[in-house]
């Protein structure tokens, strides 16, 4: 994700520092541009094994409905006969990122009569956050849904740190979301240090490299104009990711003009998931697999304080038109072990985790996929990034 203030600040960057970095080109002891002038003393680019992007190591292509609301996610709370039902949907391309914040405000209101029941609906990212966060406050937590974690949505989401990816559109959420979302996202974000440096790498921070023959300025700048507005507010938590260097051409192993590398936050969703349940199951919890058909049928459940999680499907089961879809497809390549940054090229954007090496086309920003509710893989779409990625590291020279 870009923010606007990261774009002055990689402007002033480009401007200012740039000149004095030729000489140290080697790929370990390339200096990256500061501010300064003088190339970071951190400037060191590890060896970096290549991406083995070829079409027979893709072992799956999966696609899954983004839960955008204009309004940014559903948070309030209604009554259903006696029950009370709090709402925790509608999160965009934002759910992993935002879950533990978002949670805590849904566990809040539900929290308020101290049940000592409550029911979740929904195992994706929300549900399983807000069964976890309920369980900590002390009460005994059941979660009804579908599906499990594995088969929920959220399974075949990327796995990065993308707080404000489609959380919103600016003009409809209202200046007073920015706060709510600053609030939610620092929350996460502090929550997800707790499962750091754990076995299996649940969440882990990873170099990514954005590979490009024309500077982010310019990457900017061609960029198609998003009609719709949709909320940028990474500038509001600035502070918890470093920005984008940009690093003297010849001083990594890839082949272009301009390579910028950042470090950010990223989630191995089949571990860190695993972990989720685990931690729920241990603490008591329990899972009932149950589908519903309408609102009223929440009114039957025991538990008198349900918080509902149930993603895109909120659209059918509670005919909430104001989710909308945004279709997202991921190309799987084989799990590569010594792989262990992220890379953009070409509107092809490559995440290495422990489970598979996510490839995604982006072309199009965030109105790729808007209103597209056909979750039927594209062979095509993935073949041709992965033939884009192919042809960046064919050019790649190991260092
Ligand atoms: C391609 C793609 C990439 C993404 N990448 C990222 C990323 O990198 N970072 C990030 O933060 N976010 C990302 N997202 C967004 C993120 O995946 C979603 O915001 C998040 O998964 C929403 O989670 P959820 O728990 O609300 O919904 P879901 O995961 O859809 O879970 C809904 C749960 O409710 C249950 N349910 C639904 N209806 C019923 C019913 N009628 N009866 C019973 N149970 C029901 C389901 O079985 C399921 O258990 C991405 C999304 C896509 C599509």
């Amino acid at each position: 994700m870009t923010s606007r203030l990261n774009s002055v600040i990689d402007r002033r960057r480009l401007l200012q520092g740039t000149a004095s970095v030729g000489g140290l080109s080697l790929f370990g002891l390339a200096g990256c541009a500061t501010g300064s002038g003088r190339p970071r003393y951190d400037a060191i680019v590890p060896p970096l094994a290549p991406v083995r992007a070829h079409a027979d190591r893709l072992f799956d292509i999966t696609v899954c409905l983004r839960p955008f609301r204009a309004a940014g996610p559903r948070l309030d709370t209604e009554q259903v006969g006696d029950t009370l039902v709090v709402h925790n949907y509608g999160h965009g391309g934002s759910g992993w990122s935002l879950s533990w914040g978002s949670s805590t405000i849904a566990v809040g209101k539900a929290m308020a009569s101290s049940p000592r029941e409550v029911a979740v609906i929904g195992c994706g990212a929300l549900g399983l956050t807000s069964a976890i966060l309920a369980q900590r406050a002390g009460a005994k937590v059941t979660i009804y849904a579908r599906d499990l974690l594995p088969q929920a949505r959220s399974a075949r989401a990327t796995g990065s740190w993308t707080p404000s990816s489609r959380i919103c559109l600016e003009s409809v959420a209202g200046p007073g979301f920015a706060t709510l979302w600053e609030q939610m996202a620092r929350t996460s974000h502090k929550t997800y240090r707790n499962y750091l440096g754990l076995p299996g790498k649940p969440v882990e921070w990873t170099d990514r490299y954005n590979v490009s023959d024309i500077s982010r300025e310019e990457q900017r700048a061609r960029r198609t104009p998003d009609p719709l507005g949709f909320a940028e507010y990474d500038h509001l938590i600035a502070d918890l990711n470093p920005a984008p260097q940009l690093l003297p051409r010849g001083g990594t192993p890839f082949d272009a003009p301009f390579v910028y590398r950042s470090e950010s936050m990223m989630f191995n969703i089949a571990d860190y998931g695993h972990t989720l349940m685990t931690d729920f199951f241990a603490a008591g919890g329990e899972f009932r697999r149950t589908e519903f058909h309408t609102p009223a049928e929440l009114g039957l459940l025991k538990e008198k304080v349900v918080i509902n999680c149930p993603g895109y499907a909120a659209r059918a089961l509670w005919r909430d038109e104001s989710i909308v879809p945004v279709r997202g497809q991921i190309a799987w390549l084989i799990p590569q072990g010594e792989v262990n940054y992220g890379v953009t090229y070409k509107n092809v954007s490559v995440l290495s985790r422990t489970d598979g090496i996510v490839v995604q086309a982006v072309e199009g920003g965030d109105m790729k996929g808007y209103k597209d509710d056909n979750e039927t893989v594209d062979r095509a779409e993935a073949d041709k990034a992965v033939a884009t990625v192919a042809e960046l590291y064919s050019r790649f020279r190991r260092g």
